[in-house]
């Protein structure tokens, strides 16, 4: 059995009349690689309508984009702060709770991690290099490849994740320039950078509720984020 993985959609908006669901390969890719069916979920569903799909659906995996709108975490404008989508904030946020609900597999990467902090009441900073001088950059983009391990992470020795990555140290990438602030008060972190930035955090009382801030859809020659995506598609079945 392939089981179904609901991949939530952005969109490129730029002109109203022309908009379309958008979805990088990468993710699709992982998934498939790793023995799942994916489907994709795009912003604009309704609640009732999450609710339905997440019976029909096995996992869940909440991807990578543009920013969340800072109302959903009692934050504030920011300049630096781009990409903010109403719709898809909606989607993912009842897609992790259906999720979590109805205990199945979620995984969030980066923007997707971020939205699961969100969803249980926590916050983030807005932007790391004005409101966390101190941390090391992070936005290590564009115009640099993708798979590109700027920087380490540590993780705890009882997270899930560290027998899904296989050890306590893995190098990452590194694409954002948020990272979560007040963690969420029903998840624990489980991994940081060297300078202190919450690189992935679990839900301790679900079978695999998991957010890691990095791209492991892009170290497509890692092993251990091979065997990520394997143990995710797994826990689905
Ligand atoms: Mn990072």
């Amino acid at each position: 059995m392939n089981p179904l993985i609901g991949i939530s959609a952005g969109r490129e908006i730029g002109n109203e009349q022309f908009s379309k669901i958008n979805v990088p390969e990468h993710y699709v890719k992982a998934i498939l690689n790793a023995g799942g069916t994916p489907i994709i979920f795009p912003p604009g569903l309704k609640s009732h309508q999450v609710k339905t799909l997440i019976k029909k659906i096995d996992g869940v995996l909440i991807t990578g984009g543009g920013d969340i709108d800072p109302q959903h975490y009692q934050g504030h404008p920011h300049p630096k702060i781009s990409g903010v989508d109403p719709q898809r904030d909606e989607l993912e946020i009842n897609l992790v709770l259906a999720a979590d609900l109805a205990k199945k597999p979620c995984l969030g990467i980066c923007r997707g991690h971020q939205i699961i902090n969100v969803a249980f009441g926590g916050s983030l900073y807005t932007d790391i290099p004005s409101q966390l001088p101190q941390a090391s950059r992070h936005d290590w983009y564009p115009y640099i490849a993708r798979d590109y391990t700027p920087h380490s992470i540590t993780i705890d020795p009882h997270a899930k994740l560290k027998d899904y990555l296989g050890g306590s140290e893995v190098s990452v990438n590194s694409l954002h320039h948020q990272s979560i602030k007040d963690l969420a008060p029903k998840l624990v972190v489980t991994a940081l950078a060297p300078d202190g930035v919450i690189e992935s955090v679990e839900k301790p009382d679900h079978p695999f509720l998991i957010g890691v801030q990095w791209h492991p859809e892009w170290m497509v020659g890692s092993p251990a984020m091979k065997n990520l995506f394997g143990c995710f598609v797994e826990t689905c079945l």
